[in-house]
């Protein structure tokens, strides 16, 4: 009798080779799950993107964001480690996994990093943003959520699915319904559609108020009280500060009836140090042409002042903390006190 031959294993392919172990995030295109590669072990991130096909039948919008993402290879930007088609509409991006996001992390009540661990923050988030600008794109979409940490400290872009070229010696048209609300600057608000990197700096310095700040810094309802909101903090513009302003498409509309002085300065002094302070200013600057450019920011005498930047490496969770997660907290904490709430009057009724 002849022995058995072994039968050979087959490797799992494809999507195969991961095994699913919670999700993480729930966006636009799809969801972002937590998963180990069966084979050797490592943790990864899967994003789940839907093909949208467009006239031609050719899936632009995921293409875009993957071949960006695969084309800025950068310690501060998200790694794609392949790309697995799904059978139907459908791929998955493997990326390398980040524990948090900064969004998840600045809303949990217990993460006070210090001065020196801000400051790495700060500089990772320039120093990733100046690679970027210098390989001519545009983000257009940087909030705390599209910006993750893992346990290292380290602090990665990631979602480029607004991403754009820009060229470096002439402005373009583009469109001005691009940039979260609350991290869009004025001018965008204001119905621009001629920009560049610009748009970007004013995003990143709303993240970095807010990671001084531990909330969001402009929480407008709609564009005309988002707005207002800058206006309020900034001071409404005059001729001085921002020259252009009147030429706007929609600032004749837009502009609020209140006069603003600017009391950032005022508001900030006592919560962080002064070299900071400007260095958000600046970044703040009502007026585009007034915004210094990444690498300009980075030469701020912020990083030459003490403390050194140093990688936060405590976190207040052991686990996964992003976006996805604290909200769902939150949910939790409402519905708990809203039942308390009802336990309590049926008590009195009763
Ligand atoms: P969307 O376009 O849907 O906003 P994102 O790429 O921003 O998609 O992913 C949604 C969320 O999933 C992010 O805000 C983040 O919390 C989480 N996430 C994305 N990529 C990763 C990753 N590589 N590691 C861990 N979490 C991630
Ligand atoms: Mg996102």
């Amino acid at each position: 009798m002849t022995p058995a031959t072994p039968r050979a294993r087959c490797p799992p392919e494809g999507i195969q080779l991961y095994i699913r172990i919670s999700m993480v995030g729930e966006g636009t295109y799809g969801k972002v799950y937590k998963a180990r590669n069966r084979e050797t072990g490592q943790v990864v991130a899967l994003k789940r993107m839907r093909i949208d096909l467009d006239r031609e039948g050719f899936p632009i919008t995921a293409m875009r964001e993957i071949r960006l993402l695969k084309q800025l290879q950068h310690p501060n930007i998200t790694q794609v480690l392949d790309v697995v088609p799904e059978s139907g509409n459908a791929v998955y991006v493997v990326m390398e996994y980040m524990d948090y996001d900064l969004s998840g992390l600045i809303s949990h009540p217990q993460w006070n990093p210090d001065p020196a661990h801000k400051k790495s923050l700060v500089h990772q988030l320039l120093n990733g943003l100046e690679f970027m600008h210098a390989h001519g794109i545009l983000h257009r979409d940087i909030k705390g959520s599209n910006l993750l940490v893992n346990q290292q400290g380290q602090v990665k872009y990631v979602d480029f699915g607004l991403a754009r070229s820009f060229h470096h010696t002439r402005m373009q048209e583009f469109t001005n319904r691009v940039i979260t609300l609350w991290y869009r600057p004025p001018e965008l608000l204001l119905g621009t559609t001629v920009y560049g990197p610009e748009v970007d700096i004013w995003s990143l310095g709303c993240v970095l108020l807010e990671l001084y700040l531990k909330r969001p810094a402009f929480q407008g309802q709609n564009d005309i009280d988002q707005l207002e909101q800058i206006f309020k903090l900034l001071g409404t513009p005059s001729p001085e500060v921002w020259e252009s302003f009147k030429k706007l498409p929609w600032a004749c509309y837009m502009t609020p009836s209140t006069r603003y002085e600017n009391g950032l300065q005022a508001a900030l002094t006592s919560k962080m140090s002064l070299g900071a302070v400007e260095l958000i200013s600046l970044m703040l600057s009502l007026d585009p042409k007034a915004r210094p450019s990444a690498a300009q920011c980075l030469g701020h005498r912020f990083f030459a002042e003490e403390p050194a930047p140093v990688p936060p490496t405590t976190f207040p969770v052991t686990g996964d903390w992003h976006e996805y997660e604290s909200k769902i907290e939150r949910r939790k904490r409402k519905q708990a006190a809203k039942s308390q709430h009802q336990r309590r009057s049926s008590g009195t009724i009763n």
